[in-house]
């Protein structure tokens, strides 16, 4: 099975712009977009598909921002709070299929974009807690505890293929609404 990319990938692309990023954003207000803090740190460019990082200012507040052929498109999430039991001792994210343990994947879940999400419908996805997706495909960041070893037979650019198929896939879910 190929994976075929369905969206340029960020790694090798010029950096996206604070203006670009705050502008992708398809599930909440402007003002909410523009009180977003972006990531701290310097940020791996050259070895993500994706942007993904937890609101400093907001834990429980998450963003993906995901390229795609007419322009980027950003996601508000909500993770879970830690207290709360719903993780399962083993999972596997959803969109790069990386085996973790323990709390290494949470349910993140987005308000739909436009009046569906303001209405307070919602679409969930499991995804690597940290969504640092990019650097397990790449090998850069190991599970904390591997249960569970998937055999790829895939190639690395296939593997990152698919990871952007799957969350197209979950924000045009976000997107349509
Ligand atoms: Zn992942």
């Amino acid at each position: 099975m190929t994976a075929r990319p369905v969206a340029a990938s960020f790694a090798g692309v010029e950096p996206l712009t604070e203006d670009a990023i705050r502008g992708s954003f398809v599930n909440c207000s402007k003002g909410e977009a523009a009180r977003i803090k972006l990531p701290a740190g310097p940020v791996p460019w050259a070895d993500l598909d994706f942007l993904g990082w937890t609101d400093p200012s907001a834990p429980l507040r998450a963003l993906l921002v995901v390229p795609g052929e007419s322009g980027p498109t950003g996601v508000l999430l909500r993770r879970p709070e830690p207290r709360r039991s719903a993780f399962s001792r083993s999972s596997m994210c959803k969109v790069c299929l990386t085996g973790h343990g323990a709390s290494g994947v949470a349910l993140f879940v987005a308000p739909l974009a436009g009046p569906a999400g303001r209405n307070g419908n919602t679409v969930g996805e499991y995804l690597c807690s940290d969504l640092a997706c990019s650097l397990y495909l790449r090998g850069k960041r190991q599970p904390k505890m591997l249960l569970t070893r998937y055999e790829e037979t895939l190639t690395l650019d296939e593997r990152i293929a698919r990871a952007l198929t799957n969350l197209t896939a979950f924000t045009e879910r976000v997107k349509a609404g």
